[in-house]
């Protein structure tokens, strides 16, 4: 397919060394060539970079370098120059309005990867992980990403779609030459059993998934414990072992979720840490209901006692409440001594004034979540949460196929679900992807990707 020419700024707004203005389509080449001063780039090979300066009209607006990439071999398989400028936001729009002027489109958000992908380069799942690298925050989302990029989502679900093919071409052939002789005979007895090993791998995919999207989503986290056992101040230890990735995301969360930090390749998304601050009586003032409601939020509990002395009511009520929680009990001040005894649950202890136990705490929070032992590399497939609702549709129509087949019911009627479930796995590498879905997934995207 042929598309037009699309132009977008790739690099971030704002001043910086370099702007990357880019350019993609049919007409890429001709219309930089007439504004280009320098090689005539519709003589350029492809992958080559050439030095010149960026003139409209009477204007120059730049001194650039300008690199081709000729169809197929580019980002989007189409022509695609990319123009190297000095930093400033104001040249990257001039440079941008004058390709308007000459015949170029503004890119919609996403469309230079969109294109990518419907003109068969990438699938929907790789798609998805160049926007999982860009917002990748910790070596192990990274990783995430890149293995999704470099297509291992996508040879394990056509791997497991090659599967369902074979018994519904079976049952197909069987039923459309049922005096065939060759044609394998396809009873309930024979799809059962093929179709437990698929949805067992399926279980087992999405069960591993859960610390993919942990990885990729962060874990929401809330310090919890009553006043003056130290919350503040664990706070503190655990944003100085990384001061530089807190930021401020309150809105784009629906205001609960405060700052971010990174833990033991695992980032925390900390919800209502300013609450902390200014709840130090987090019992009595502000009452257990809004302590509820910011434990029926978390995927992680930090409670924090103080391990210096004995536990009060308070603290009593703060472990009942947090029980049914993912919880990590947290014993600080350890380096006034250790009065402290809590049930027969462990105690991680730390002393977040001197900076003790911190590198355990950590590690208590990589075992819970990703297990003990756990290498990414080989566990994390699926960490899209898109992917994984996709993988309950495909697990959903398997375990109804199971319930008709063992039911005796008729083989074409056992055959709609197997159907079901091959088309909920080609909607993950968008196989079978509606418009809508396309546009929806695209829209996510930074302009000018
Ligand atoms: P919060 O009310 O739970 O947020 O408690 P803060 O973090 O404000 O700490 C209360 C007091 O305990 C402060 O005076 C801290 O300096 C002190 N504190 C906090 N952590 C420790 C610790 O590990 N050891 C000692 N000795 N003091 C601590």
């Amino acid at each position: 397919m042929i598309y037009d020419t699309i132009v977008g700024v790739a690099t971030a707004v704002g001043y910086s060394a370099i702007n990357v203005v880019r350019l993609s389509g049919v007409d890429a080449i001709e219309l930089s060539s007439r504004v280009f001063k320098g090689k005539n780039l519709l003589l350029a090979d492809s992958h080559t970079v050439h030095y010149g300066f960026f003139r409209y009209g009477d204007e120059t607006i730049d001194e650039v370098m300008a690199t081709v990439f000729r169809a197929p071999k580019s980002f989007t398989t189409e022509d695609v120059v990319e123009f190297s400028t000095h930093g400033g936001p104001y040249i990257a729009q001039r440079i941008v309005t004058a390709f308007l002027a000459i015949g170029a489109r503004l890119a919609e958000p996403g469309e230079f990867t969109r294109r990518a992908y419907l003109n068969g380069r990438i699938d929907l799942t790789q798609a998805e992980s160049i926007m999982d690298l860009i917002n990748a925050k910790t070596a192990t989302q990274l990783a995430l990403a890149h293995g999704s990029l470099s297509g291992t989502v996508r040879a394990a679900v056509e791997s497991m779609q090659a599967e369902l093919l074979d018994i519904i071409a079976a049952i197909e052939v069987h039923i459309d030459y049922p005096e065939y002789d060759d044609a394998e005979v396809v009873t309930n007895a024979i799809v059962i059993s093929k179709v437990e090993l698929l949805h067992a791998k399926i279980r087992e995919a999405i069960e591993r998934s859960v610390s993919g999207r942990i990885i990729r989503d962060g874990i929401k986290t809330v310090i919890v414990g009553k006043p003056n056992v130290g919350k503040s101040s664990l706070l503190n230890s655990l944003l100085k072992e990384d001061k530089a990735i807190v930021t401020e995301i309150s809105g784009t969360t629906r205001d609960l979720v405060e700052g971010e930090l990174r833990l033991g390749g695992l980032l925390l998304k900390l919800i209502d840490t300013a609450g902390i601050r200014e709840t130090t009586d987090l019992v009595e003032k502000i009452g257990i209901e809004r302590t509820k409601k910011a434990l029926s939020e978390a995927d992680l509990v930090l409670l924090v006692l103080d391990s210096s002395k004995h536990l009060t009511p308070e603290d009593e009520i703060l472990i009942s409440l947090t029980e049914p929680k993912n919880r990590i009990i947290v014993g600080n001040k350890v380096d006034l001594g250790g009065l402290l005894h809590v049930l027969e649950e462990t105690i991680v202890p730390v002393s977040a004034k001197t900076g003790i136990g911190i590198e355990r705490l950590e590690q208590a929070v990589r075992d819970k979540f990703l297990g003990v032992g756990y290498n990414p590399s080989e566990q994390a497939l699926f960490g899209n949460v898109r992917h994984i609702g996709k993988l309950e549709e495909a697990s959903a129509a398997l375990s109804d196929v199971l319930l008709a087949a063992n039911a005796g019911e008729p083989i074409d009627m056992v055959e709609i679900d197997l159907k079901r479930a091959w088309h909920a796995l080609g909607e993950i590498t968008g196989d079978v992807a509606t418009d809508d879905l396309v546009t929806a997934l695209f829209a996510k995207f930074c302009l000018g990707k």
